[in-house]
């Protein structure tokens, strides 16, 4: 009995597909499917051919597999090959928010407001999963991708674990998620619960204001040192920072994970900035 949703190998032809990205845990392919485009992640042999971690990998996707949320790139299922791990999601054409910053630098407010709004309807349906919640873990601009309509969804669930409990902390075990996110409590590995992805959820925001990260050229762990031993944040200059901006950006990098926000009080706040943005553009 599988854990996961299997789909027969046969329907997806990977010498036809077309390389669109690399990750951390292997390559990424647009392919056909049921005459559907969709990704088709690999994972590489070094890492699926361990048992315990691919069982691992796999009680991962067949949680993915059960959430659906317009903000959630949907899990879809996974390739029956003998020898290699891959899993099909819905296929996201305008790729990455990294990409899009890229391209385009910084972002007007109105867009940045929507664009958050859009990852904290992702990450609280994710944080009020029942009967636990699902902490993220490393919430990314690489993890935030954009559809042909331009709604965000957040993506790659692989290195989130299932909350015990309501909000009990975690003791780290190893190097989880990316150094330029990562909250103080996890850098210094330390017991930590939903609230490290409301502290990486604001670097993102506060980089689509930006057009990109603070200390781009210093080396990414030094700067979680920095954060978690000297409380080391991001400058917020007022003429490119709302003043209801900056004080949300301030409350979800708060030292102290119990003074930030939860992602459902964000999407509040974050919902009066855009009526206030909006009413100004119109007068
Ligand atoms: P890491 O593995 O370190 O988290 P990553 O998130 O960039 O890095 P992947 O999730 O493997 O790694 O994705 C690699 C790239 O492939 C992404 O940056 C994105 O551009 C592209 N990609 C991934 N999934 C999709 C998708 N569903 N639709 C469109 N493009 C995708």
């Amino acid at each position: 009995q599988s854990p996961c949703c299997l789909i027969d190998s046969n329907e997806v032809d990977m010498t036809e597909g077309t390389l669109i990205g690399e990750g951390a845990y292997g390559e990424v392919y647009l392919v056909k499917w049921r005459g559907t485009e969709v990704a088709a992640k690999t994972i590489r042999s070094s890492i699926a051919s361990n048992k315990i971690v691919k069982d691992n990998f796999l009680k991962e996707l067949a949680l993915w597999q059960k959430l659906r949320h317009p903000n959630i790139v949907q899990f879809l299922g996974v390739l029956n090959h003998p020898d290699r791990l891959i899993f099909l999601t819905e296929y996201l054409r305008n790729g990455s928010l990294y990409d899009i910053l890229q391209k385009k630098g910084r972002l007007d407010p109105l867009t940045a407001v929507a664009y958050a709004l859009d990852i904290a309807r992702g990450m609280n349906y994710l944080h009020e999963h029942k009967p636990h919640a699902i902490i993220h873990r490393d919430l990314t601009p690489r993890n935030v991708l954009q559809s042909e309509a331009g709604r965000l969804k957040v993506t790659d669930f692989g290195l989130s674990k299932i909350a015990q409990g309501k909000d009990v902390g975690y003791k780290m075990t190893g190097g989880t998620g990316s150094y330029r996110y990562m909250a103080p409590e996890v850098y210094r590995r330390e017991s930590y619960g939903k609230s490290v992805d409301v502290f990486s959820f604001a670097l993102i925001v506060h980089e689509m204001f930006q057009g990109g990260p603070s200390n781009r050229g210093e080396d990414p762990e030094k700067l979680a040192d920095k954060r978690a031993y000297e409380d080391l944040r991001p400058h917020l200059p007022s003429i490119v920072y709302p003043e209801p901006v900056k004080k949300l950006l301030r409350d979800c990098w708060h030292k102290n994970p119990d003074r930030r926000p939860t992602f459902a009080e964000i999407i509040g706040q974050l919902e009066i900035i855009q009526e206030n943005l909006q009413r100004k553009a119109i007068t």
